[in-house]
């Protein structure tokens, strides 16, 4: 790749504290995505402290090892519970990649592992995930279709994604294909996008699935949620998609929000311990919440939205600005991050009924 780093953000170490802040594996993640672009290699300690069970999980061990493949780098210490890490990136290689992720690990973490690093490689790529798709505390694929991947287009990249099969957690066994296509000249940068207003709502609806569950579920959520909401079944916004062979079990409860200027989706997954309603409630509490701010980013696209603007704004020079509900220490601990790794500085402030995420070029 043609770099160009400014003499405050040279080649020296990424050193990362993997306690800070949320203390999670996104501090892991970003580091990853941040060494393959820079080219700095990655020295990263007190990996997830915050966690119950520190340290790499199979599916963090996942992502370090899509990311050497991805680059050619080397990893010290990528080994199960292992709480220190030092990454050595090589080149990063558009190509055809496969990565099939243990114990149902979420396959949309390991590609927003690699994808800042394809979306800047010589060529396409067309990645390959198998494992889980709707996962606890992880993106699901329908917001990474939906919510993410269209704003990521907007800086200039292709990128399409296609769910062959779902998988939930603990089973797994989900598939979809990623297609990355980088902008189409290098002498033509990333081009930084500003989301400040949702602009009006055109369509809302919501999807229930439960492969290989009883089947009183999906109506029983739609139901409650169509009552919290106001939507029915006849207006079309209470839907109940096809599963394909082979999917669950497993229960996922999904409403989609397009507006004008952004699409923004939620998501709560069936637990045991849940009655069909509680989950519909949930559901219907974070769309409330939306609702009732200004942010066009809700709480999950304010974090994972940060590091492709950033990234833009590196490449392009330009600052560039969103709104969301809220800050959480997801979206706190990146903004860090992504200043320790990038030259760009990340301004977060209060505006109305709203906050605004600035991500300015340093200098
Ligand atoms: P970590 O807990 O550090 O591994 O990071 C989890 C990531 O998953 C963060 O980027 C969260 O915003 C994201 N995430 C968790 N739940 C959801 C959800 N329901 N929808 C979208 N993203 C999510």
């Amino acid at each position: 790749m043609n770099l160009t780093l400014s003499p405050s953000h040279n080649m020296l170490p990424l050193t990362l504290d993997g306690s800070t802040g949320e203390g999670g594996g996104q501090i892991l993640r970003t580091g990853l995505a941040l060494s393959m672009v820079t080219g700095r290699p990655l020295h990263i300690t007190r990996i997830r402290a915050g966690r119950p069970k520190p340290g790499l999980m199979r599916q963090h061990l996942a992502c370090v090892q899509a990311a050497a493949a991805v680059c050619g780098g080397q990893a010290d210490g990528a080994e199960l519970n292992s709480q220190a890490l030092q990454f050595t990136p090589g080149t990063v290689r558009g190509g055809d990649y496969r990565f099939q992720i243990a114990t149902a690990g979420s396959c949309l973490l390991v590609l927003q592992t690699v994808l800042p690093a394809l979306m800047l490689a010589d060529g396409e790529s067309r990645v390959q995930l198998l494992g889980g798709t709707h996962n606890p505390m992880a993106p699901p694929f329908d917001f990474l279709e939906r919510a993410f991947a269209p704003l990521v287009r907007r800086l200039g990249v292709g990128l399409e994604l296609q769910l062959l099969r779902r998988g939930f957690f603990p089973a797994g066994g989900g598939e979809l294909v990623a297609h990355i296509t980088p902008p189409l000249s290098t002498a033509q940068p990333l081009a930084p996008v500003d989301v400040m207003e949702r602009g009006p709502l055109q369509n809302a609806w919501c999807e229930a699935v439960a492969p290989g569950l009883a089947r009183s579920i999906v109506p029983r959520e739609l139901e409650t949620l169509g009552q919290r909401m106001g939507w029915t079944c006849e207006a079309g916004q209470l839907r109940q998609p096809p599963t394909r062979q082979n999917e669950g079990p497993g229960n996922a409860l999904i409403a989609t929000l397009e507006h004008a200027h952004i699409t923004e989706v939620f998501c709560q997954l069936g637990e045991r311990s849940l009655s069909a309603e509680q989950v519909a409630k949930r559901l219907a509490n974070e769309v409330h919440a939306y609702q009732r701010s200004q942010g066009a980013l809700g709480p999950h696209l304010a974090d994972q939205w940060m590091l492709p603007l950033a990234l833009a704004v590196w490449r392009s020079g330009r600052a560039a600005s969103y709104t969301c509900t809220e800050a959480t220490p997801h979206t706190q601990t990146n903004a860090q991050t992504i200043a320790l790794g990038l030259p760009v500085q990340v301004q977060i402030t209060p505006v109305e009924r709203a906050l605004r995420v600035e991500v300015l070029p340093h200098g």
